[in-house]
């Protein structure tokens, strides 16, 4: 049995459970992880990404020298086309990254000063030039608090916009928009642990089993052994669908309807909380009216689930003690995202189902640090705290503690991380600076997207690989991933936890805080400016100064947390954290309801593209595939497939394994199929982790008019036999998509 030389303790880079990791260390190498049994969140359980994915941190493709096109080094115009593709080669004892570089005759290693003087020089010019709304950043729900907050301040306090946004827009940005509508907060109400005090809940939306496996245990774990009865409300027969007490399988896109034909049930027969809603909320009346047309009958036509089963689950979840209702991404990813997940809180709102344990509305936040990053401000309309950028009161807050002058932060809301996108022309946006992010796989309608990056002036990337869209950087600066960074992560429950290096960075990368800091200080000096702090010892400095004025965070200290972390609000150094939300009032004092209409998808099935493609992840992968797609992991699930019912697969000739091209009105993919009971009649599913078959070049980019998330959830597609031949080479997993 090996020694380690050290076991290092720190929060899992996947899903936002924050699972607590035990890093073993043997000669500056993690060879095994294991959890703490006492660990608040996970209880030493981990999923198979957790246990089982780190090797990335070592993987021969790692990016660990600064890389600068030829172009800019010899002062020459940038080409038309500057997207490198390449192929990905064995080492053959060579690091990648060398022999990447001979193959792209335009990329050329160098030193850090040189690197950060091309970025600093470039954003300077095009700043000088064009202004504030040329500018614009991804910042990255899996790098740390410290990294975000840092990459915010840059943008706002330098460049003076907020163009600042991040993949919660992509994600969650529907529950977040309707959250604080209703509420006036936007993260989760309950922890996730609080499950197994439930009577009942409802799980919608959500694969948990794949996307936050060790909730699903929890859930489970109230089914068996605690007598909780489960509502699976899902298009897709998912694991969970074994353990509950009703399955609802209703269309893509149909929740408004199922959701407030269970609010008419429960209005209609009097299973209300008359005490909670004359206390705590406001707008029933105008709520109850909107509901008159939503009779369980007109939600079976719509959306395929049988009336008296949307009567069954409403009298489950209104008459329970305690309920709750915990949703992902099938209920935010839709042009009407925001709608769904009102429809959500209404039901709370009318059971009172929110506001004490055991009970709540708990929208389960997808990567490790999106709820950090979105708490850090890196969106286009909140400072740090959610403060709303065009409030003068707020802004006066970070212009006193970012030092800047009265009225010198834009009030002006920023664009979306699509709008920045669709924005890359003349006279819009002209330099983007994307650290961890990867549209070329995230965003959806990747052919139009593509376009976009090609209009960039200027792009950087900041990445631990360089991956789709680092191929279309001018300047690439090596990152550190988790396991060579301090700082923190704040999971999905708002429990903030400590992110602790194994070892030090590999080769010439540094960790992100520490290249934003130094960029920051060559902007400054460029622009002839010396305003804000950029010197900082550690990270932990840096969460304080974020944490003086966002008093979610003012109590939050390394000590504090040093051991199982604190849930926020932690108003003051000596507050135990709050695990349930709303007790007493909402944030913004009553909860809200909102009347709501049925707004179909906007791509309905037809006889051209019959199908709803609809997305999502597995167990074995992680988003676009960066990391777990360089981890042994890839050997477990090694391609895309497309999961097709056994009705539809025998009506088009169809049989398990065969290569079929997948096409919608905006791109096609060629993969295998799965033919398999989880997905519904009419409906199949593909995960977006491959770059060789990308979900999202097919992919519908019509926005939901508020939170302007896409809807990656429903688009209409056909799907027909391909050859064999015709597949793509699965090994090679870098801009190899048919783009
Ligand atoms: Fe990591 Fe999420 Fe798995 Fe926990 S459940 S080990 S946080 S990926």
């Amino acid at each position: 049995m090996i020694k380690p030389d050290r076991i290092v303790t720190t929060t899992c880079p996947y899903c936002g459970v924050g699972c607590n990791l035990q890093l073993h260390v043997k000669d500056e190498h993690i060879f095994k992880v294991t959890s703490p049994f006492d660990s608040p969140v996970n209880h030493g359980n981990l999923c198979v990404k957790g246990r089982f994915g780190y090797d990335y941190v070592y993987h021969p493709k790692r990016m660990t020298t600064p890389l600068v096109r030829r172009y800019l080094l010899e002062g020459k115009e940038r080409p038309e086309n500057r997207e490198q593709r390449f192929e990905v080669v064995p080492a053959n004892g060579q690091s990648v990254s060398n022999h990447l570089v001979s193959n792209l005759l335009d990329w050329v290693e160098t030193d850090w000063d040189t690197a950060l003087n091309f970025v600093a020089d470039n954003l300077t010019r095009i700043y000088k030039r064009d202004g504030s709304d040329a500018m614009a950043v991804y910042a990255c729900a899996k790098a740390t608090n410290e990294d975000n907050y840092l990459l915010q301040k840059m943008y706002r306090a330098i460049f003076r916009t907020n163009n600042v946004d991040h993949c919660t827009r992509l994600c969650h940005a529907g529950s977040v928009v309707a959250l604080q509508q209703a509420t006036g907060s936007s993260a989760m109400s309950n922890t996730a642990s609080q499950v197994i005090q439930n009577d009942v809940f409802i799980v919608t939306g959500s694969n948990t089993s794949e996307n936050h496996p060790i909730i699903a245990l929890q859930m489970k774990e109230a089914v068996r052994q605690h007598g909780a009865k489960m509502i699976v409300i899902d298009p897709r027969r998912i694991e969970l669908v074994d353990f509950a007490e009703m399955w609802l399988p209703l269309k893509p896109g149909t929740n408004v309807p199922v959701f407030s034909a269970m609010a008419h049930v429960i209005v209609k027969e009097d299973l209300v909380n008359h005490e909670f809603i004359s206390n705590r909320t406001e707008g029933f009346n105008e709520f109850i009216e909107s509901l008159d047309k939503f009779t369980p009958e007109y939600a079976e036509e719509i959306s395929g689930v049988p009336a008296d089963d949307i009567r069954k689950a409403a009298r489950m979840y209104a008459t329970a003690d305690k309920a709750a209702i915990y949703w992902g991404m099938g209920i935010s990813q839709l042009s009407h995202g925001t709608a769904s997940a009102l429809a959500l809180i209404n039901l709370a709102f009318l059971t009172g189902h929110i506001g004490r344990e055991g009970t709540g509305l708990n929208p389960l936040r997808g990567q490790n640090n999106v709820q950090g990053a979105s708490d850090m401000g890196c969106m286009p309309f909140h400072y740090p705290g959610y403060m709303r950028v065009d409030n003068d009161e707020n802004a006066a807050k970070w212009e006193k503690a970012w030092h800047i002058e009265a009225g010198g932060l834009s009030r002006k809301l920023g664009l979306t991380t699509t709008e920045i996108l669709s924005h890359a022309h003349e006279g819009g946006i002209r330099a983007l600076y994307i650290m961890g992010e990867n549209p070329m796989m995230s965003e959806p309608n990747l052919n139009e997207t593509r376009k976009h990056m090609q209009q960039l002036e200027f792009l950087v990337a900041q990445d631990i690989f360089m991956n789709e869209s680092g191929a279309f950087a001018d300047v690439f600066l090596p990152a550190t991933p988790f396991a060579e960074k301090d700082g923190t992560f704040s999971n999905t429950d708002r429990r903030v936890q400590r992110v602790r290096a194994a070892h030090a960075p590999r080769g010439q990368a540094r960790v992100d805080w520490q290249i934003i800091c130094d960029l920051a200080t060559r902007l400054e000096s460029r622009l002839r400016v010396n305003t804000a702090k950029w010197d900082y010892s550690n990270p932990e400095e840096i969460l304080r100064e974020m944490g003086n004025v966002n008093s979610d965070y003012t109590g939050i200290t390394y000590d504090r947390i040093d051991k199982v972390g604190l849930i926020y609000p932690v108003p003051t150094l000596d507050h135990p954290g709050t695990p349930t939300l709303f007790t007493e009032s909402f944030p913004r004092g009553r909860g809200k309801f909102h009347p709501l209409d049925f707004v179909p998808v906007m791509e309905e099935p037809s006889d051209e593209y019959p199908f709803i493609l609809t997305t999502g992840r597995v167990l074995e992968h992680w988003h676009g595939g960066s990391m777990t797609r360089n981890s042994v992991l890839n050997d477990a699930y090694p391609e895309a497939r497309v999961d097709m019912n056994p009705a539809d697969a025998e009506i088009h000739g169809i049989r398990n394994n065969d290569p079929v091209c997948v096409t919608s009105r905006r791109g096609e993919v060629i993969l295998r199929v799965t033919v398999t009971e989880k997905t519904s009649v009419g409906v199949v599913f593909i995960p977006f982790h491959f770059a060789e078959a990308a979900a999202n070049l097919l992919t519908n980019d019509a926005l939901d008019p508020q939170a302007k998330i896409p809807e990656f959830k429903a688009c209409a597609v056909q799907v027909f036999p391909a050859r064999e031949s015709d597949l793509p080479n699965p090994d090679a997993v870098l801009n190899r998509g048919r783009y």
